[in-house]
């Protein structure tokens, strides 16, 4: 016969950790609450019939994330033998609140009460025999992660081994007690009699998955949609409003006979989270802290290190190869591959390397002590402001770095729809591979301000963001309330310089391999494109006949619109679909000025106001190519987390739309208040632009498809 037990608890309450320990198994104890949806199982350390059931983590019973729906199908479902339930005591009555709800199961419990060297340390006092007397369950003092009271907590899992009575579930108010009572006596016979507390509060909630799956007579039914709806109307409250404060109370009442707190003190981490997720506060903080992130990386620090890496590719390297190459007698040819294809598209892309680097350590820095964390918290309420969840607001994050992992991590969003949403619109964020094309272009056209217009793409990737979340969940397909999202802050901690290189290594790896294949690839082929003609024979620099000017040339009516329907900024934009990188290098390939591309010099200047035109069209140019269609990569992400071909079109048709038409209205207003230019085409985009806005503010239409999960309650 086997035992098992289910280790149920808050999110963060310790449960991998003391998994770990009663298992002997080593799960990563992870520091993204919520991200993970982890179910494992294990046998309890020398007790081979003993099998512990570690649940996700949940804040409660009540159907609305998955982890909860998944957790309650198991209980409900599979009835375990047994209950261990982690309570975190620092947050005891928090976290009373599931246990409260569990022990309305019927099922044997033992209550582990974790962090105790917290709440000592905290000067709390918790009344442990007294809390063990109230809930009718064994109550263990423990300290997970230092392995204390751990034995204690096996030995009352093994004694309890079919001999622990059922605990005591929380009495409430007479009025809801009677309530329950004649609830019960109607469905008593027809549902397992341990669970008869727990469906009798669930028909009184009206909750579909429970109420819904026993099978009464109609005449029950009615009676107990009677009671229900007398109590609503003498409460004016839902019924499931009406559970909840009772247990509030039921739960306060308990905290006031087992829990005695010293007055609170405030750690530093406290003090500092008061300033950073200030209400107020909070979002211009964070934006002050990115500006100044790019503007040490962009402007400072990084371009520094860049204008060596340039000189070394353009005064050393390329002359030298070039030598090289002729003196050993290779043909003129290839010495013009050599150094105006692969060396100019190659080394443009590279020149950006230590500006990333930087960038790369800074980030995530911030993300190790524990600062991203908060900006995840301050943005949740952002998001929740305009009908988004800030669950959303991680793969956000991540996609900073690269849409792939971005747009995979979307899979920790239970709701469909807004997971569809957030697939569609994590490619908003400039990824790094982005980066240097903001650079360049900012750097070409905007020298002075450089950093700032760099930034300014990640504000417009975050805007992007928000404004498609709300414009998409106007639409049928996508409308749905956001699913709550609840983060613990972990303490802030000093950077660990290893992990802040090790991972500023890995993302620097994976720059510089993108540069020596995919980057290669492409520029070699452009360099072919751009110095051949449809004769195949060799044309002159930068001429108007070679095989890519002329096709650029056709492709370049549909960006003229945009500002920049030269066939050097059409191509750019095409070969950026294969890798955002190939923008930089395909304009280091065909303006033919090599590595020289951060610095600033009229050659440079001159060369890009012939391939784009103005500053306006420059930035018009990067808010087309950093909006559309992100890189294969990425595509090849969205299809396989949509699933579905159809999903995959219509995500890359909303983002080469909305990437056309913001940087359409752009273009044309831009003009017109810095050039004062006006024509049919200012007319227009004010026409699109009052399009846009119609999207973002008519009224709702649809709301939220009551999601129903279905339960087996077969009795047993
Ligand atoms: P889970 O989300 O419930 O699986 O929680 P974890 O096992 O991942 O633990 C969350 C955090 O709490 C980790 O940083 C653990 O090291 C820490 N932790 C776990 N138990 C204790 C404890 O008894 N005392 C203290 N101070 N920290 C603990
Ligand atoms: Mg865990």
């Amino acid at each position: 016969m086997v035992y098992t037990v289910a280790l149920a608890g808050n999110p963060n309450s310790g449960k991998t950790t003391l998994f770990n320990e009663l298992t002997g198994s080593s799960q990563r104890v992870g520091n993204w609450p919520g991200v993970t949806v982890d179910k494992k199982e294990g046998k309890l350390k020398g007790h081979k019939d003993i099998i512990i059931q570690d649940l996700p983590g949940i804040y409660s019973l009540s159907p609305y994330t998955m982890e909860e729906v998944v957790s309650r199908e198991y209980l409900v479902d599979q009835r375990p033998d047994l209950i261990v339930n982690l309570v975190d005591g620092s947050n005891l009555i928090r976290n009373l609140y599931l246990t409260s709800q569990l022990i309305e199961l019927g099922i044997p419990t033992i209550i582990a009460l974790n962090m105790m060297d917290i709440v000592k340390s905290n000067g709390d006092v918790i009344d442990k025999d007294n809390l063990s007397k109230i809930l009718g369950c064994p109550v263990v003092e423990i300290v997970a992660s230092k392995k204390q009271g751990t034995k204690d907590l096996i030995n009352e899992i093994v004694k309890s081994e079919n001999k622990l009575s059922l605990p005591n579930p929380l009495k409430y108010s007479g009025e809801l007690e009677e309530a329950l009572e004649k609830i019960s006596s109607e469905i008593s016979g027809s549902v397992d009699s341990k669970l008869e507390r727990y469906l009798s509060i669930k028909a009184f909630e009206n909750d579909e998955d429970m109420f819904g799956n026993i099978s009464l007579s109609s005449d029950k039914k009615e009676n107990i949609n009677k009671i229900r709806e007398d109590f609503e109307k003498i409460e004016d409250d839902v019924a499931e409003g009406i559970v909840t404060t009772e247990r509030y109370e039921a739960l306060g009442e308990v905290g006031e006979k087992v829990l005695k707190k010293a007055p609170p003190k405030l750690s530093t981490t406290d003090k500092i989270d008061k300033i950073v997720t200030n209400r107020i506060l909070g979002l211009p903080i964070f934006a002050l802290v990115m500006f100044v992130i790019y503007y040490i990386a962009i402007s400072t620090l990084g371009t520094g290190a860049t204008d060596v890496v340039n000189g070394f590719f353009e005064d050393t390297m390329t002359p030298a190869v070039a030598d090289f190459l002729t003196n050993i007698g290779i043909s003129d040819v290839l010495v013009g591959l050599t150094t105006d294809g692969i060396i100019a598209g190659v080394g443009a892309v590279l020149g950006f390397l230590p500006q990333m680097l930087v960038l790369f350590a800074l980030l995530s820095i911030l993300e190790d002590i524990g600062y991203m964390a908060r900006v995840a918290f301050v943005m949740d309420r952002v998001f929740r402001k305009f009908g988004l969840s800030g669950k959303s607001f991680i793969p956000v994050m991540i996609g900073t770095g690269c849409s792939v992992p971005g747009i995979q991590s979307s899979r920790t969003i239970e709701n469909e729809r807004d997971r569809r949403i957030t697939i569609m619109t994590t490619s908003f964020m400039p990824c790094s591979a982005k980066l240097p094309v903001i650079a360049l272009i900012a750097g070409a056209f905007f020298k002075e301000n450089q950093a700032l217009v760099t930034f300014s793409f990640y504000i417009v990737g975050i805007l992007s963001v928000i404004i498609s979340g709300i414009i998409l969940k106007k639409f049928k397909d996508f409308a749905s309330d956001p699913a709550p999202f609840v983060m613990e802050l972990p303490p802030y901690h000093a950077p660990r310089v290893t992990s802040v290189l090790r991972d500023m290594f890995n993302k620097g790896m994976s720059f510089v391999k993108r540069a020596g294949t995919i980057i290669l690839v492409s520029s070699i082929i452009i360099w072919f494109l751009s110095n051949f003609d449809f004769s195949f024979k060799l044309v002159e620099a930068e001429s108007e006949n070679s095989i890519l000017a002329v096709l650029g040339g056709y492709l370049a009516v549909l960006f003229k619109p945009l500002g920049f329907g030269q066939w050097q900024s059409a191509v750019a934009t095409i070969t950026g679909f294969v890798a955002k990188e190939n923008v930089v290098s395909t304009m280091g390939v065909v303006l033919g000025i090599g590595a020289d591309l951060n610095e600033t010099n009229r050659q440079l200047i001159t060369a890009f106001n012939q391939a784009i035109g103005t500053p306006v069209a420059g930035y018009s140019f990067l808010l087309f190519n950093m909006l559309c269609m992100p890189c294969f990569a990425a595509v090849g992400a969205i299809k396989t987390e949509m699933k579905n071909n159809r999903w995959t079109l219509i995500a890359i048709g909303y983002q080469m739309t909305y990437a056309y038409a913001i940087a359409f209205v752009f273009y044309h207003l831009a003009n017109f208040f810095v050039y004062k230019q006006f024509s049919i085409m200012t007319i227009l985009s004010l026409i699109v632009l009052a399009g846009i806005l119609y999207l973002i503010f008519r009224p709702v239409k649809y709301k939220e498809e009551k999601r129903t999960y279905k339960l087996n309650l077969a009795r047993k």
